[in-house]
């Protein structure tokens, strides 16, 4: 959403290689536009090790296949179940590893909160990092905003398939853009 948080990932999971020790990059199946990999606006991407689904226990799979790795990298780590940040908690505790999640704490409909599995990782996280945008008035970025062919939109479903009938693009932008953008509407 143009914060820079998968460019980010992939700055952590290069300084770790650079040293010789292995991450586990992963990332919820839900993201239909780039497939299995991760991709930024810059250009930058990279194969994920594995994506999962919202039933994968994410525990089980990391003691499984990745409990030699130095860290976890959790990409669009907002659709994450609430289980599953649990089961993240529970990689750091019990298996000693550190894990990263990189994602939105809100979703584009502001009024009805959060991410449910963002909301659970910022009750459990042990440090949280708030990666800094600015709208385009130059003010702080706190919202992310959904456009359908330029247009503003408050309602609609948490994933918006892309069939290609209207352009879907996602802004980062401040509330008082937020607020003006609605009135415009009205
Ligand atoms: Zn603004």
């Amino acid at each position: 959403m143009g914060c820079g948080k998968t460019m980010q990932l992939l700055q952590v999971a290069f300084n770790y290689e650079e040293r010789g020790q292995k991450v586990c990059v992963c990332k919820p199946a839900t993201d239909t536009k780039n497939g299995s990999k991760l991709s930024t606006r810059i250009g930058p991407e990279r194969k994920t090790d594995f994506c999962f689904t919202r039933t994968d226990n994410l525990f089980e799979i990391i003691k499984k296949d990745y409990v030699h790795v130095a860290c976890v990298l959790v990409d669009e780590a907002q659709f994450l179940t609430p289980e599953q940040a649990d089961q993240l908690m529970q990689v750091v505790v019990k298996l000693n590893t550190p894990v990263m999640c990189y994602g939105l704490r809100l979703n584009f409909r502001l009024q009805d909160g959060g991410f449910e599995g963002a909301t659970r990782l910022l009750q459990l996280a042990h440090k949280i990092e708030e990666l800094k945008t600015i709208c385009d008035c130059g003010h702080k970025a706190t919202l992310n905003c959904r456009f359908l062919d330029g247009e503003l939109v408050t309602d609609g479903p948490d994933i918006l398939i892309d069939d290609g009938t209207s352009k879907i693009e996602y802004k980062s932008i401040c509330p008082a853009c937020y607020y003006r953008l609605i009135e415009d509407k009205k």
